[in-house]
């Protein structure tokens, strides 16, 4: 049905000098996408948009699914493209646009033009009146509406005339790979995948890692975190998950600090793995899901005491945002049934009844030294058995 589709992007578009980068990436990432469904599609970059040009038998609504999950896109639009772009076969080809697009012509349109063929005889201007004037002859349910039409027909003049109504919404942000590395901490809630999500819209590549508790956690609950690693890296591309083993780390602190202390003190040692790994990783920053008060581990006072021993910049995509809103981010992500199946996570296991909830950095330093003698070498020991898992949609 359709030969081609029309990408546009929005943000690169003020990119100055560095522009054709991120275009680049942008087109690298279509492809990337694309290689994955059958069909041949040819990604072309000109002037401010992107045309892919698709051969052979696909998929058409998996093809918009795929290009819309590509950040750096805005939106996506089928088009049909019309070799011979003289007046009156492209007056007929657009006609034939509208009888076979719409059920029925009952609607109000206005037609807009892009030429960037300056020897087309005509210009933008006289195209659009001539254009509506014909659809207006051949259909006589149309009427035109300059301001607040019901459909919009785009033309486009170029070395072809292409010509497309429909828009499908684009996933937007950045390009993957313009903006480096990341380590997600990634657990099997709601609110880390969404975390994860938002900062590869900024174009920016996910590692992650999940702290395991066996067999306090069980294969199910790390199964479940595979799984939301599988579902972002739809957005995301393939994430390299890192699994720690920290049931003897978990314990240890659990016999020598204070009860009240342990999810702060836990979460402390989960941030100083998460930093020798993401450096290893060439990470530039770690990200959590994270949001002000959520819980007692997520006081002002809490997100201090854990920030104190990190050196890498800590992103906090959700630190202002309610519940409601990060639902609403994983449902419209696909994760959210998933995060919600019933499989504890390492945290539930050890939380005590009464966790401070206005830890004091000072006290929790000097009860983090009751682990001294043997704390290093269970860090090094879940380091060096670390299983690494390569997961892509
Ligand atoms: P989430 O819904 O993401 O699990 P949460 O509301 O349950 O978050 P916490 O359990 O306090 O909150 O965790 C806060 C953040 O710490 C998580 O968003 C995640 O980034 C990280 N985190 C928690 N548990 C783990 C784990 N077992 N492995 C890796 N990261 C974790
Ligand atoms: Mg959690």
């Amino acid at each position: 049905m359709y030969q081609a589709f029309l990408l546009k992007y929005a943000e690169i578009g003020i990119k100055g000098k560095n522009r054709y980068k991120f275009e680049n990436a942008l087109c690298e990432q279509i492809r990337r996408k694309l290689d994955k469904i059958d069909g041949e599609f040819q990604v072309i970059r000109e002037q401010g948009r992107i045309f892919v040009e698709a051969q052979g038998d696909f998929d058409y609504e998996e093809a918009i699914q795929e290009m819309g999950m590509v950040f750096g896109v805005s939106g996506i639009s089928p088009v049909e493209v019309i070799e011979d772009k003289s007046w009156e076969n492209l007056a007929a080809a657009v006609g034939d646009f509208v009888e076979h697009q719409y059920d029925s012509q009952d609607f109000t349109f206005k037609v807009k033009c892009r030429r960037s063929d300056k020897h087309y005889p005509m210009t933008s201007p006289e195209v659009c009146m001539e254009l509506g004037g014909y659809l207006l002859e051949r259909f006589a349910d149309l009427s035109v509406d300059v301001h607040d039409p019901e459909v919009v027909i785009w033309i486009e003049v170029r070395d072809k005339a292409y010509v497309y109504s429909k828009v499908y919404p684009g996933a937007c942000g950045m390009p993957l790979g313009t903006n480096g590395k990341a380590m997600l901490l990634l657990s099997g809630g709601i609110d880390s995948p969404v975390a994860g999500y938002m900062i590869a819209k900024r174009g920016v590549f996910i590692d992650a890692v999940y702290f395991h508790a066996p067999p306090y956690t069980s294969e199910r609950a790390k199964q479940k975190v595979v799984d939301l690693a599988k579902l972002i890296a739809r957005y995301t591309g393939p994430i390299r998950l890192h699994v720690v083993n920290f049931t003897d780390i978990q314990l240890y602190i659990y016999e020598q600090c204070p009860h009240e202390e342990l999810t702060i003190i836990m979460r402390r040692y989960m941030m100083r793995i998460a930093e020798t790994l993401a450096e290893q990783n060439n990470c530039l920053g770690l990200i959590t899901g994270e949001s002000i008060g959520q819980v007692a581990s997520q006081t002002m006072h809490s997100l201090a005491a854990t920030n104190d021993v990190c050196h890498l910049p800590v992103y906090r995509p959700l630190i202002g945002f309610d519940k409601q809103d990060i639902v609403n981010i994983s449902e419209k992500i696909g994760t959210f049934e998933t995060s919600i199946q019933p499989f504890e996570d390492c945290c539930t296991i050890f939380v005590a009844k009464h966790p401070v909830t206005r830890p004091e950095v000072q006290r929790i330093r000097q009860s983090e030294k009751n682990l001294e003698e043997k704390i290093d070498e269970m860090v090094q020991t879940a380091l060096d058995t670390i299983e690494v898992i390569e997961v892509d949609s």
